[in-house]
């Protein structure tokens, strides 16, 4: 059954569809009286019926709905920017990672700059992740445009920092204490270009753990992912109940 996205604040037992996701279930061609998934990014998920189509709009009533609850691992991604043609392929797997938040932010290698409607942009590819692998928790994004300094100024109320840096020995491998703990872990991951000193430096001071993932340089995407897909295995050896 298909999934669309309705935020917390349109929720209801009649509820109306609208652009761009009205746009998506015609494209669909689902017709009145058929059913599809409704998910609000917040946990819920509820089975509607399709009970008018307009042009702009698609109003559907209520069948069922559950709330699941939010995973107890929390994972966070602070990338550097960089092309946005891989950027995509991340954010994707992102959601279906389970990340908690995405955060992006302006390295001082890094390509490119935050430009005004990216943080749209990036949520709208997080919907269409989410909605594909029926993900009720949507990733929250936060952007960074002032870079690592703007970003170490919110880690008050995150528990474990880490650095995967490509230089680190492979000795000091990512391990199970680094992964899918209780509560928010924060993985920081450098543009193609990698950190500049006084980046790591900033790091160092911030207590970020340095650690390696493996022996081969990887594209900044890639790491994320890694970190993330390890994250997401380990959350289910510690059995988080939400998993
Ligand atoms: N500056 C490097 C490449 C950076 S790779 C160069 O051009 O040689 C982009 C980011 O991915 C890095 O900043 C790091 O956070 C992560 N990364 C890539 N490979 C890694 C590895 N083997 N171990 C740990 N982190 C890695």
């Amino acid at each position: 059954m298909p999934a669309f996205y309705l935020p917390p604040k349109d929720w209801g037992s009649k509820v109306c569809l609208k652009a761009p996701e009205s746009h998506h279930l015609q494209v669909l061609r689902i017709n009145q009286g058929e059913e599809v998934q409704l998910l609000d990014g917040a946990g819920r998920i509820g089975r509607f019926s399709v009970t008018s189509l307009g042009k702009n709009e698609v109003f559907l009533e209520e069948k069922s709905q559950q709330t699941i609850a939010r995973p107890v691992s929390l994972p966070i991604i602070a990338l550097a920017l960089s092309k946005a043609v891989r950027r995509g392929f991340f954010l994707e797997k992102a959601a279906e990672l389970g990340a908690y938040q995405i955060w992006l932010f302006q390295g001082a290698l890094s390509q490119g700059k935050v430009v005004p409607g990216l943080e749209e942009k990036i949520r709208q590819t997080l919907i269409s992740g989410c909605k594909q692998c029926k993900n009720p928790w949507l990733p929250e994004v936060r952007l960074f445009p002032e870079g690592l300094g703007q970003l170490i100024t919110q880690l008050s109320d995150i528990e474990r920092r880490i650095l995967p840096w490509e230089l680190e020995k492979t000795s000091a491998l990512i391990g199970p204490e680094d992964l899918g703990q209780p509560g928010k872990t924060l993985y920081v991951i450098g543009p193609e270009g990698g950190f500049a000193p006084q980046e790591l430096e900033l790091l160092k001071q911030a207590r970020f753990r340095r650690v390696s993932l493996g022996a081969r340089i990887l594209r900044c995407e890639t790491a994320a992912t890694l970190c993330l897909g390890l994250h997401w295995w380990a959350s289910h050896l510690t059995k988080d109940s939400a998993l």
